[in-house]
């Protein structure tokens, strides 16, 4: 089941696209089936589930942390992550930089931009994502800032929302691709989209679609 649906997606993404399986709340038996169909790269949201999760499953595995990040968890995700996409202070990603530094490792990160209607949802306005690269660009060691991650407004009636939604987001992207990381090759991905909305997010541009239900199936909270 959940193979077939990995294989469906994966088929239907243009070349360049990315997926990231978000596997948070279901078990590793769920993701050892994704990963013996050939899925490498995964979205957790806690801390201590991607770390439990990265110890029992294949070392081959990336793992992208896709939740929230308190300061007092920077070390357990710098250890277990490949990519964090959800840094949303310049605080947190110093902290990653630091921790990173002192583990002698590398990590991408992903600058959240918050543009949908939600109050609840996290992230940096686009006006202060861009700030924070400008400010950043220069002073991170170990970090890589690679792109920029964001959600769409939860509006299923409204496809026109979620579209200018996704555009923010890309738009949001391109002033930081021409500004202060200008010239910077490393600076490619655009993460949007999720189980109900990644083709309106692939046609706007998107790079890397994170999509958990559609593949695992609804999730027990
Ligand atoms: C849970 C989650 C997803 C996946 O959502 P689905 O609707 O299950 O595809 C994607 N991105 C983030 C940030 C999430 O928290």
């Amino acid at each position: 089941m959940i193979a077939r649906r990995l294989t469906d997606i994966k088929s239907g993404l243009p070349e360049g696209v990315t997926l990231v399986a978000v596997s948070k709340f279901h078990p590793v038996e769920a993701l050892r089936e994704a990963y013996d169909a050939g899925q490498r790269v995964f979205g957790e949201s806690r801390a201590q589930e991607l770390r439990d999760k990265a110890a029992s499953l294949p070392a081959d595995i990336r793992w992208h942390f896709i939740g929230h990040l308190q300061r007092n968890k920077v070390a357990i995700v710098v250890e277990a992550a490949s990519m964090i996409e959800s840094v949303d202070s310049e605080a947190i990603l110093m902290a990653i930089d630091r921790e990173a530094v002192r583990r002698g490792r590398r990590i991408d990160v992903l600058l959240e931009v918050h543009v949908a209607a939600e109050a609840t949802k996290t992230g940096l306005l686009p006006s202060e994502a861009v700030a924070l690269a400008a400010k950043a660009a220069g002073a991170l060691e170990a970090v890589r800032l690679r792109g920029v991650m964001g959600m769409a407004s939860f509006t299923p009636d409204d496809p026109d929302r979620i579209r200018a939604d996704f555009d923010r987001i890309a738009e949001t992207f391109n002033a930081i691709k021409s500004g202060p990381m200008a010239g910077n090759p490393d600076f490619d991905t655009i993460s949007m989209g999720m189980s109900d909305d990644y083709e309106a997010a692939i046609s706007a541009g998107s790079t890397m679609v994170r999509i958990g239900s559609a593949i695992f199936g609804p999730r027990e909270y």
